[in-house]
């Protein structure tokens, strides 16, 4: 028979009638945030008048280094105030229930310690036992399946100082399910894995986001393009694109042409066409520009990517040309 803890641990709850087990599904939420500003006492404006909605599944905040994404997530893990707006999560006022936000929530900051002489296993019933959970045999049960989820089984009895980065990011995901959070916060969790432990990690938080919103916040745009139903682009505070990754991309099909050029003429056509994004491709640059109409006969169209889309927003001129 399974435990209770291994029930919580789906999202499903048991009722039990005569031993015969009855699942409901749990409530639908949505995270809505509503005119929300941060200005820090140096007098950096962090968050300017955001207002977001995020539905159930993996939603993608995406922003260059700067941008103001750590200190959203900040607000919404309840770890640091906002000047004015609001957050709710279903009937739950984010800003002022701060206890009931942490109950059903599931963060898992950029840098985060683990103790290094610990084995995972050990860790993670010491970590159960501290949420609350002090059945033996349920906790057994949900470290176990978390262990199992978040493939780290194997090593189970290896010390966390042993671990790879990506093995520590899988750790911090599996405590942060402990608790079966409704909420769950990744910030710029990619960030030095190499590509197989990425992978890993990105298939494990799209399991996770079938049945709990999960928020990855990232300046990398593969990672939001391969996971995320939903996103929003972020840049100096303020939010510049909030739809479907597929949406964002229609916006700028067709209007974007690209060129090989040499190192010399690059300053020359920085001045003349609104380039969105440059790069080196065998040592010369490749300009690709953002433009209604083909620039000249020389550029070619290509299709637009998502990397389009988040340059035109945060460097280039999208208001004028998308509209
Ligand atoms: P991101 O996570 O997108 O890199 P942050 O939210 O960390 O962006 O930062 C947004 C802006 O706020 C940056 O200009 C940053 O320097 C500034 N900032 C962040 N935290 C603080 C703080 N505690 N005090 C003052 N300025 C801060």
């Amino acid at each position: 028979m399974y435990s209770v803890g291994f029930f919580r641990y789906l999202n499903l709850q048991p009722l039990s009638i005569h031993s015969i087990y009855i699942f409901i599904e749990p409530s639908i939420m949505q995270l809505i945030i509503q005119n929300l500003n941060k200005t820090y006492s140096n007098g950096v404006q962090a968050l300017k008048n955001v207002n977001l909605t995020i539905n159930q599944g993996m939603f993608g905040l995406l922003g260059p280094n700067g941008a103001g994404k750590s200190s959203l997530m900040r607000t919404i893990a309840t770890l640091q105030e906002a000047d004015s707006g609001s957050i709710t999560m279903g009937d739950i006022d984010v800003l002022k229930q701060k206890e009931d936000v942490r109950k059903m929530l599931g963060y898992l900051p950029q840098e985060f310690g683990v103790y290094p002489k610990i084995d995972a296993i050990t860790l993670l019933d010491h970590l159960a036992v501290l949420k609350g959970i002090r059945h033996k045999n349920e906790r057994k049960g949900l470290v176990e399946a978390l262990l199992h989820k978040t493939n780290l089984w194997p090593a189970r009895n290896k010390n966390l100082g042993g671990f790879s980065g990506g093995m520590k990011q899988r750790f911090g995901i599996a405590q942060a399910l402990i608790a079966n959070p409704k909420l769950i916060i990744v910030d710029e969790p990619t960030a030095g894995l190499d590509p197989a432990e990425r992978n890993r990690f990105l298939n494990l938080l799209s399991e996770i986001g079938e049945n709990t919103i999960v928020i990855l916040s990232t300046h990398i745009v593969e990672d939001v393009k391969e996971l995320c139903t939903d996103m929003a682009i972020i840049n100096k505070g303020e939010v510049l694109y909030n739809g479907s990754p597929m949406d964002a991309i229609a916006e700028v099909e067709g209007k974007v042409w690209k060129k090989r050029i040499s190192k010399t003429e690059l300053e020359q056509y920085r001045t003349s066409f609104n380039i969105i994004s440059e790069r080196l491709i065998a040592g010369r640059p490749e300009i690709t520009v953002l433009s209604d109409s083909q620039p000249d006969p020389s550029f070619e169209q290509t299709q637009a990517d998502l990397e389009d889309v988040y340059f035109t927003h945060v460097f280039g001129t999208s208001k004028e040309v998308a509209a």
